[in-house]
């Protein structure tokens, strides 16, 4: 799989302080993207899923949990899961995902690839969306823009019909 890059220590990328990892590859190439150089398929690192057993390991004891960022890890459907599998079958930690897709195409996508509800099965959270320049915000913790919102995933599939929002996870007072 290809990634990006690796972070130990973020406290941008969604709440506490968290290990992330960056996926190469987006399909969505939203105009004012901050991330261009992760849009290509084919640059970033190769790495093996044993390498990032190791970079789990050796950062997951102060960890608040695990992001997988982009680039889009939606757009990365197989390593994603490869992923996600590790981190709550191995290291149990909570986890979250942003993705340029909304929850609706999310779940319209499923219905060719079951890969989509096979990734979001293992998250505990979803920032969903495209970032949309006319929508920024420096006001909202950890999303670019306005229309991105926060989702409880295990509520959102266990309710079936709506979608379960979870934006005070974004408010560091849940954590004082
Ligand atoms: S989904 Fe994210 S990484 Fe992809 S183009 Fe949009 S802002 Fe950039």
């Amino acid at each position: 799989m290809r990634l990006a890059g690796f972070a130990s220590e973020s406290i941008v990328d969604g709440p506490g302080v968290r290990i992330v990892l960056f996926f190469q590859g987006c399909k969505h190439h939203c105009p004012s993207c901050q991330n261009p150089i992760t849009w290509p398929f084919d640059s970033g690192t190769e790495v093996t899923i044993e390498q990032i057993d190791k970079l789990i390991q050796e950062n997951s004891a102060n960890t608040s949990g695990v992001t997988l960022s982009g680039g889009d890890p939606f757009c990365n459907l197989e390593d994603s899961i490869q992923v996600a599998k590790l981190i709550k079958n191995k290291y149990k930690l909570n986890l979250m995902a942003f993705t340029g897709y909304t929850y609706e195409e999310l779940m319209d996508n499923a219905k060719e690839d079951p890969n989509y509800i096979e990734l979001l099965k293992y998250l505990d959270y979803l920032v969903d969306g495209r970032f949309v320049l006319a929508l920024r915000s420096i006001s909202i913790n950890n999303r670019g823009s306005r229309n991105q919102r926060v989702i409880d995933v295990k509520a959102t599939l266990k309710s079936k019909d709506k979608i379960v929002f979870a934006d005070r996870l974004m408010d560091m007072s849940f954590y004082n």
